[in-house]
C-alpha cells in the first residue's frame, strides 16, 4: 500500500482526509509543519497532502524545504487550503506543488486527484528504476555505476575506510559466442551476474554491468587481503557453475578479476584507481586467465 502523509493542523480536516483515503492508502497524519518535515525526511511517502495555513511554519515554507531535500524533492505535494484566490494557487504551483485543492473539498474529487498523482509517481519511479538497471542481468547499469562511484568514493574518503574496486571479465567469451551463439552467450552473462550479486550482498557492496561481458564492483571496509581472498572465492564460484566452454578453448566458463584496495585521500582520484584495477585485470588475462590479480594498499601486486 502506498504511503501518504497528511500535514494539517486541523484534527477534523486531517481525520476527514484519512476517512476518504484510508481504504486505498496507508495514511500518516502530522499536525504541524515541523512534524511533517521530520516524517517526510524519513522517506517512503508517495504523496504529501499539505495544508497551507498553519500556526508556526506554514505550508508554503514546508513545501520549499521539501523541494530542497534530496529524499523528498521528487515526492508530489498537493496543497489543500481555503485560500481560494489565484495568487496563492499560483504561488503554491510555482513552488513545486503538483496540484491544489480548495476547501471545502468533495471526497470524490480528492480521491480522484490523489489516485492520479500516485499513478504518475509510480510510473516515474518505474522509469527511473528501469533507466538504472541492466535489462539482461537485472544488475545496476553503467549509468547507475557512474553516479554511485562518485558518491561511494567520497563516502569512503570522508569515513576513512578501505575502498575496493574490482573489474571482472569473462574469459574467451568471443569463442563461446562463436560456438554456441549470442543468445546462449546472453544466458552465460546472466548466470555470471547472478553469481556476482549473490556474493556481493552487503549493504555496502555494489556490483554493476560495466558493458558487454565486463562487470565492476565496489567493497567498503575490507583490507586488501580480505578483499583479495573473497574475490578468489567469487572467481571459483563462477568456475564451479561448470558451464561447458567451447571445447577447443577451455573446459568451463571462467572469469578474470583485477582489483585494487585503497584508503582514499581527499585529493586521490577515483579514475586513477579504476585504471589500476583495469591494469590488474589486464595482467590476470596475461598471466593465464581464470585468476585474481590485486594491487594492495602499498600498490604491491598479488596474483593467484
Ligand atoms: P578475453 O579472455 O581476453 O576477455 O577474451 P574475450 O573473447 O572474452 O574478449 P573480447 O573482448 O575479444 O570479446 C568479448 C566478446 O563478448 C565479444 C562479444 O561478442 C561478446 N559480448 C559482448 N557483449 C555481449 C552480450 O551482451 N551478449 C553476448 N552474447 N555477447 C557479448
Ligand atoms: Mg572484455
Ligand atoms: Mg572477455
Amino acid at each position: 500500500m502506498e504511503k501518504i502523509l497528511v500535514v494539517d493542523d486541523s484534527r477534523l480536516q486531517a481525520a476527514q482526509l484519512k476517512v476518504i483515503l484510508d481504504e486505498d492508502y496507508d495514511i500518516t497524519i502530522a499536525q504541524t509543519a515541523e512534524d511533517g518535515l521530520s516524517f517526510a525526511s524519513a522517506g517512503g511517502y508517495s504523496l504529501i497532502l499539505l495544508d497551507v495555513v498553519m500556526p508556526g511554519m506554514d505550508g508554503f515554507t514546508l513545501l520549499k524545504k521539501l523541494q530542497e531535500m534530496l529524499i523528498t524533492q521528487s515526492v508530489p505535494v498537493i496543497l489543500i487550503t481555503s485560500l481560494s484566490d489565484i495568487e496563492n494557487e499560483h504561488r503554491g504551483l510555482m513552488l513545486g506543488a503538483v496540484d491544489y485543492i480548495t476547501k471545502p473539498f468533495h471526497p470524490l474529487i480528492v480521491k480522484a486527484r490523489v489516485n492520479t498523482h500516485i499513478k504518475l509517481y509510480q510510473y516515474r519511479k518505474q522509469i527511473e528504476r528501469q533507466s538504472m538497471t541492466d535489462q539482461l542481468t537485472g544488475l545496476a547499469n553503467r549509468r547507475q555505476y557512474d553516479r554511485h562511484s562518485v558518491i561511494k568514493w567520497k563516502e569512503a574518503s570522508r569515513l576513512q575506510v578501505f575502498f575496493t574496486i574490482c573489474m571482472f571479465d569473462i574469459d574467451h567469451f568471443k569463442a563461446y559466442n562463436d560456438t554456441y551463439g549470442h543468445p546462449a552467450g546472453d544466458k552465460v552473462i546472466a548466470s555470471v551476474a547472478k553469481t556476482l550479486s549473490t556474493h556481493l550482498q552487503r549493504s555496502t557492496d555494489f556490483v554493476a554491468r560495466y558493458g558487454g561481458e565486463e562487470f565492476v564492483a565496489f567493497l567498503m571496509g575490507d583490507s586488501a587481503k580480505k578483499a583479495f581472498e573473497y574475490l578468489i572465492k567469487i572467481r571459483q564460484a563462477v568456475e564451479d557453475l561448470h558451464i561447458p566452454h567451447d571445447p577447443d578453448t577451455a573446459e568451463w566458463v571462467t572469469i578474470s578479476i583485477g582489483g585494487v584496495t585503497v584508503l582514499p585521500q581527499k585529493d586521490s582520484s577515483y579514475d586513477a584507481y579504476l585504471k589500476i584495477a583495469d591494469t590488474m585485470l589486464y595482467d590476470a588475462k596475461r598471466f593465464g586467465r581464470n585468476r585474481v590479480v590485486w594491487a594492495n594498499e602499498k600498490m604491491e601486486q598479488w596474483s593467484e
